[in-house]
C-alpha cells in the first residue's frame, strides 16, 4: 500500500440556519474523526452579515487540516457533512445549514468542473480571510484584508461562543 503525502488544507465554514455554531463544531468533530485527516486546528467563530447570500447572519470559521486525502476526496468529506447536516440548494446562495468550501490545498491550483481551488472568491470576503489569518497568516494578503474592512463582522460574539444552550432573544 503507497502512503500519500500529508497536506495543509484550509476549509472555510459557514452557516445561517438553525443552529449555525452547533452545526460548525459538529462540523469539525466529523472532521477530525475522517479517516484521512490527521488533524485538525479551528479558528474562533465568527459573525458576519450576509455578503452574496440571502437570510440572517452568518456564523463562519476556517479549520486547518493536515490530510492524506486528494482534494476531490476531501470534498466529497465536505458534501457529505453538509448533506448530513440538512443542506438544501433551492437556489444560489440561499440560506443554508452548512456550507463547506476548499479555500486552499497545500500550494495546489485546480481547475475542474467540481472543483476550484484556490477557492475563486475567498479574497474578496472578511469571513474567510479574518479566520483564515488566525491559523496562517502568510496565507492572507494584506491589501485584500484591507479591500474588506467594510464588511460587518464580529469575532467571537458572546451569545455564539457561548454555545447552543445560549438566550435566543437579543
Ligand atoms: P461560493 O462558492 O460563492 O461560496 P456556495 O458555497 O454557496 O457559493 P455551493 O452551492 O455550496 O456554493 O457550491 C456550488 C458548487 O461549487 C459545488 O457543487 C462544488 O462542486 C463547487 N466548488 C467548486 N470549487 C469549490 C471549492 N473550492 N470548495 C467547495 N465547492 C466548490
Ligand atoms: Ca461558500
Ligand atoms: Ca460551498
Amino acid at each position: 500500500m503507497s502512503t500519500r503525502p500529508s497536506v495543509t488544507a484550509y476549509i472555510g465554514l459557514g452557516a445561517n440556519l438553525g443552529d449555525p455554531a452547533a452545526a460548525l463544531r459538529e462540523a469539525m468533530v466529523s472532521l477530525q474523526q475522517t479517516p484521512g485527516i490527521e488533524s485538525l486546528r479551528a479558528s474562533a467563530l465568527y459573525r458576519s452579515a450576509p455578503v452574496d447570500a440571502a437570510g440572517p447572519w452568518f456564523v463562519n470559521a476556517v479549520a486547518e487540516v493536515v490530510t492524506t486525502l486528494t482534494a476531490p476526496a476531501l470534498l466529497d468529506v465536505l458534501q457529505d457533512l453538509e448533506q448530513a447536516a440538512g443542506r438544501e440548494r433551492p437556489y444560489r446562495h440561499a440560506p443554508r445549514t452548512l456550507d463547506l468550501d476548499l479555500l486552499l490545498y497545500g500550494e495546489g491550483r485546480i481547475a475542474s468542473p467540481r472543483l476550484t481551488v484556490p477557492h475563486p472568491r475567498m479574497a474578496q470576503r472578511a469571513f474567510v480571510l479574518l479566520p483564515l489569518r488566525e491559523l496562517a497568516p502568510d496565507r492572507v494578503n494584506e491589501a485584500a484584508l484591507a479591500a474588506v474592512t467594510d464588511q460587518p463582522i464580529e469575532r467571537d460574539p458572546p451569545d455564539v461562543s457561548q454555545g447552543a444552550s445560549r438566550s435566543r432573544v437579543h
